[in-house]
């Protein structure tokens, strides 16, 4: 296989990219590479690329044999063989399947701040302090499963072809990288279709601005404007501080960020970490 059409020659180009543009024009000069939490997001950087894309491999094939029992129940034809946009050329695959999947993971990512079970997971993602390129990978493996799960039933019934899934993937991987930057643009009048620096770092503002915050899109943010859950202040460029309000009580090592969401009450009564200030650093060994 060519060596553009593999995922880590795109992740470690992308994010040396990134890391580039933040050392050129950065948004917070003072802000260094190896900040608070940054050997922290490699470990979930490799965790998340690596094994939680194997965990998908095996869950796929269970599930596509579950989604093929289940269609095959109440008399459907088999999903797999349906592929409803597989004759169609490739750039029109890729348009309506990234707008599909892109809508479905706003409303996943809205999900995940107005379900208190589902906020126990994506709480990992906001508990950063410090935005920068390598924050984009905090998230929990957990909240991967749900994302990819539910987009893989319109993956299949479509049909879509591995080389648009592997494009989107990519351009994703960008704008994702990008949003979490140290860096302030904001892509002028495209502000209302992607992703900005600008744009994402209110939805990791400390205050939340909508009921259950802001700015949900990760990709494409067209979808907060229409629905009305974008918050894009004039005379303030940035929030003042990010991460999470109870953020002292919150885990910091790995380990305890990991198993947290699942044993809620057994971390809290060992209040893990709460005696570390905020900002301190979080470090990269398991917690134990
Ligand atoms: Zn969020
Ligand atoms: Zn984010």
């Amino acid at each position: 296989m060519p060596i553009y059409l593999q995922y880590y020659f795109w992740l470690l180009l992308v994010s040396g990219v990134v890391l580039v543009l933040e050392r050129l024009v950065p948004r917070s000069p003072a802000q260094e590479v190896l900040r608070p939490g940054f050997v922290q997001d490699l470990f979930w950087m490799i965790f998340n690329v690596q094994y939680v894309s194997w965990m998908l491999a095996i869950l796929a094939v269970h599930a596509a044999a579950w989604v093929n029992r289940a269609f095959f129940h109440v008399g459907l034809p088999d999903p797999e063989s349906l592929k409803l946009i597989a004759s169609w050329p490739l750039w029109a695959q890729f348009v309506t399947f990234f707008l599909i999947k892109d809508f479905l993971e706003w409303n996943i990512h809205r999900a995940l701040h107005s379900y208190r079970w589902m906020w126990r997971f994506h709480k990992l993602h906001h508990s950063i302090e410090v935005l920068d390129w390598a924050a984009t990978f905090r998230s929990h493996w957990f909240e991967i499963i749900i994302y990819k799960v539910i987009i893989y039933l319109p993956l299949v019934v479509l049909g879509v072809n591995d080389l648009v899934i592997f494009w989107i993937l990519v351009f994703s991987l960008l704008i994702s990288e990008l949003s979490h930057a140290n860096l302030s643009w904001d892509w002028g009048i495209f502000r209302y279709v992607l992703s900005s620096p600008r744009f994402h770092a209110w939805h990791h503002d400390v205050e939340l601005h909508g009921k259950n915050g802001q700015n949900f899109g990760v990709t494409l943010v067209l979808w907060d404007w229409i629905f009305r859950t974008a918050h894009w202040p004039n005379d303030m460029a940035f929030p003042k501080e990010y991460g999470l309000k109870d953020g002292a009580s919150y885990p910091r090592g790995i380990w305890a960020r990991m198993w947290e969401p699942f044993f809620p009450r057994y971390f809290r009564k060992r209040k893990v970490g709460k005696s570390l200030p905020r900002g301190s650093n979080e470090g990269a060994g398991l917690e134990k």
